[in-house]
């Protein structure tokens, strides 16, 4: 008899967390982002300790069915793709069907979601086993809630920083959602304090507002130019608003928050010598292109991309961001000759 077995799915699926579930920011990122492939224009995200004793996200989307309530528990479990070309064209934030199977695999999770149309489901589950599922009233939509993360993975739990940094990297990661979607209300609370909210209406200098102040927000130039393959648009800070790092460059590629040296670098050339050294701006910039331009599939949590015809990208990215600032450094100047 050889030696070989394959696992038990809960324990791939603890497995697999690994990758997939770092620190409680991971687990809002991929509540969030499913909340946001759901169709939602509402999202709440309650965090208690920086989410290492729960996160609960809160959404209006088209929620689930009973079947499907459980369902997403299972591993590769995805409503998502289906086919092999559908890898090619991805447009929702999410397609590997493992986030729930993961988070909940190292953490209790309560899920609560209704489609609308059939009654709603409550489900608990303990280290990605079902404890109990209950018929319930619920309105359209879901809420999660997860806690005790890593309660089952004492080396990760011992990993985590205090729970300002804990904290810092959520926080960042809402930023980041609410200026790449503008048309969602986003709200984060932690402990019982609102720490950023957005009002879904769809204008990115509100969100930038929100964020930043309304002082550098009403500094941001808007900038907006096409290629053959790409479409370009965002705002960027005046020079004289300037911030000791590069983590204020906020990339979207399809509506998917990503980070890529090159084009940060692009960004960082268009202001050439109008920055002090060692200063970087405030950019939000969206690309917008056919999704077989890009390949999503580099890593589980997706934050990284690989890019068609970065030859043509590059230089569009450059232009806009520069013709941008030269285009608000030299308006006063115009103004005058007139
Ligand atoms: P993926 O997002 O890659 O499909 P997940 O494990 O994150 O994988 O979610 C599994 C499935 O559960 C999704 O494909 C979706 O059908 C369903 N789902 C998860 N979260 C929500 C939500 N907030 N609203 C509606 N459906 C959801
Ligand atoms: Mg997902």
């Amino acid at each position: 008899m050889g030696k070989i077995q394959v696992m038990e799915e809960w324990l791939s699926n603890k497995i697999a967390a690994g990758e997939v579930v770092e620190r409680p920011s991971s687990v809002v990122k991929e509540l969030v982002e499913n909340a946001i492939d759901a169709g939602s224009t509402s999202i709440e995200v309650f965090l208690e300790e920086a989410g290492l004793t729960s996160i609960q996200v809160t959404d209006n989307g088209r929620g689930m069915d009973e079947d499907d309530a459980l369902l997403c528990f299972g591993r590769h479990a995805t409503s998502k793709i289906s086919k092999e070309q559908d890898l090619f064209r991805i447009r929702t934030l999410g397609f590997r069907g493992e986030a729930l199977a993961s988070i909940a695999s190292v953490s209790k999770v309560t899920l609560k979601t209704s489609d609308g149309e059939t009654s709603g489901l409550e489900v608990h589950l303990e280290g990605g086993h079902v404890i109990s599922k209950t018929p319930t009233a619920f309105r359209k939509g879901t809420d999660i809630t997860v806690s005790q993360l890593f309660f089952n993975t004492p080396a990760r739990l011992k990993y985590l920083k205090t729970i300002q940094t804990e904290l810092g990297h959520s926080i960042d990661l809402l930023n980041r959602l609410a200026l790449g979607y503008p048309d969602i209300a986003f709200k984060l609370v932690h402990n019982g304090g609102v720490l950023l909210q957005t009002n879904g209406r769809g204008n990115v200098q509100q969100v930038l507002a929100a964020i930043y102040g309304m002082q550098n927000a009403k500094k941001m130039i808007p900038f907006s130019i096409e290629s053959k393959d790409y479409k370009v648009h965002g705002y960027a800070s005046m020079p004289e608003v300037t911030r000791a790092s590069k983590n204020y460059i906020s990339l979207f590629v399809n509506g998917r928050w990503v980070k890529h040296y090159l084009i940060q670098k692009a960004i960082v050339d268009a202001y050439h010598t109008y920055l002090p050294i060692e200063r970087y701006p405030i950019v939000v910039l969206y690309i917008e292109g056919d999704p077989q331009l890009t390949d999503v599939n580099v890593h589980p949590a997706k934050l990284q991309i690989r890019l068609s015809k970065e030859q043509e990208l590059l230089p569009l990215v450059e232009k806009a961001v520069r013709e941008a600032i030269r285009g608000a450094i030299h308006v006063p100047l115009a103004q005058k000759k007139e």
